[in-house]
């Protein structure tokens, strides 16, 4: 039998935003589950992170959240993970994020969202994993930032294969299709 493929899904803590990304973020925790696949993630209950957490749970999907202690206050981390595990920092938290998945779908976020995206992506341009990463653009979100990344190609300040180091998905399902292809 395959191994489980554990995605690793960066997104929003933040939960004041459009029920769009609410919808399409519980919808790939959903389908993750639907396809026997495991959630890696910050282990926030709130945002986009408790929505595809939700749509996991639903779905009966295995779940692992990773965060520092001292996010553990009331509402702040997802309690029905069936691993939690508890890094000494932000950094050990990404690093330990970047290490147990075998991909990653970076979802619409804040700076935090922002920080783990162009994290992996600098590691994958130095060589240091070669995992599938998507930058799930719902509702057009990332449009300015891949709009920017073009600016910066034609200034030549990066080469233009960056855009063969991620893959930029308008949905889940497309996401999940590009992820098992
Ligand atoms: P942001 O995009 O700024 O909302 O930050 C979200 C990202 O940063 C997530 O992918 C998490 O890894 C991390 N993060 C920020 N705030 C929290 C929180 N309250 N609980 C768990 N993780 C968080």
């Amino acid at each position: 039998m395959d191994k489980k493929l554990y995605v690793c899904v960066y997104g929003a803590a933040g939960a004041d935003i459009d029920r769009v990304f609410i919808d399409e973020s519980e919808t790939l925790g959903f389908e993750m589950a639907k396809r026997n696949m495991g959630l890696i993630f910050g282990g926030g209950a709130t945002g986009v992170m408790g929505a595809v957490a939700r749509g996991m749970k639903k779905g009966n999907g295995a779940i692992v959240g990773i965060a520092p202690s001292f996010f553990d206050t009331d509402g702040v981390l997802y309690r029905e993970c069936c691993e939690f595990i508890y890094p000494k920092d932000m950094r050990e938290r990404k690093k330990m994020l970047e290490e147990r998945a075998d991909c990653f779908i970076a979802c619409p976020g804040g700076i935090g969202t922002l920080d783990e995206f162009f994290e992996i992506l600098t590691l994958k341009q130095l060589g240091r994993h070669d995992k599938k990463i998507v930058l799930l653009d719902v509702d057009g979100y990332f449009d300015p930032l891949v709009k920017l990344l073009c600016g910066i190609v034609e200034r030549r300040f990066a080469a233009e294969n960056i855009f063969s180091l991620f893959k930029v998905c308008k949905g889940a399902l497309e996401a999940l299709d590009y992820i098992e292809g």
